[in-house]
């Protein structure tokens, strides 16, 4: 079943605020994670592995991070797998080349992002009806703050949840409840936007929020 849509599709009627995801919704995730890991290989010259085998090592500690920290924000932490992943390789003070490594990796990453021309107009559109905004993320809080602030939406968004904030990730009610708390408003009264059916749009559905999944190209 396909029901994604785009941004000029959402009905705004009656609705008083909108929480809405980041990441590959505002704007395209892969693009921005290849680049910079990427500019990470290339910073790793004593590497003696290609460029595939340094990113399925990467893949693989960064999905055995999420597992074991999951639901807490630091289960996205990009400092941990890299962390592993030098401690693999035998690589001397890993933890010292891991904060290196993840402090590159969001500069390039950060770096590459744009925001999706539909989201611009959309938020707008939003930003013109008086509608208050929130971001509702996984993630760690200080990382989404950068991308948000790259995106040049820190005067369109309002506020920021983060499942680091809460200590759990969509679609978990609590994400959501939070996000309604700041806003002081209830279940009926917004709406929620974002690319994961199962994260964005059930996890919100099930709480009592309408939910949209979109497609951004
Ligand atoms: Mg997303």
């Amino acid at each position: 079943m396909d029901l994604k849509i785009i941004f000029p599709d959402i009905d705004l009627a009656g609705v008083k605020a909108v929480l809405i995801d980041l990441d590959n919704t505002l704007y395209q995730y892969e693009p921005c994670h290849k680049y910079a890991l990427q500019i990470c290989f290339e910073n790793f010259p004593d590497a003696k592995i290609s460029f595939q085998d340094f990113a399925d090592l990467y893949k693989k500690h960064r999905d055995q991070v999420t597992k074991l920290l999951l639901p807490q924000g630091a289960c996205r932490s990009r400092f941990f797998a890299f962390l592993h992943l030098f401690e693999e390789l035998k690589i001397s003070q890993a933890y010292v080349k891991a904060l290196q490594f993840d402090e590159i990796y969001w500069d390039r990453f950060i770096s590459a992002m744009k925001l999706d021309e539909n989201a611009r107009n959309f938020l707008d559109l939003c930003k013109n009806k008086n509608l208050p905004i929130c971001v509702v993320t996984d993630m760690l809080a200080t990382t989404q703050v950068r991308k948000i602030q790259k995106l040049q939406l820190e005067n369109i968004v309002d506020f920021l949840v983060t499942s680091e904030e809460v200590g759990f990730e969509k679609p978990n009610s609590i994400i959501f409840a939070a996000a309604l708390q700041k806003l002081n408003l209830a279940q009926s009264d917004v709406i929620m936007i974002g690319d994961d059916e199962n994260k964005d749009v059930e996890g919100a559905r099930k709480f009592g929020i309408t939910s949209y999944q979109i497609q951004i190209c």
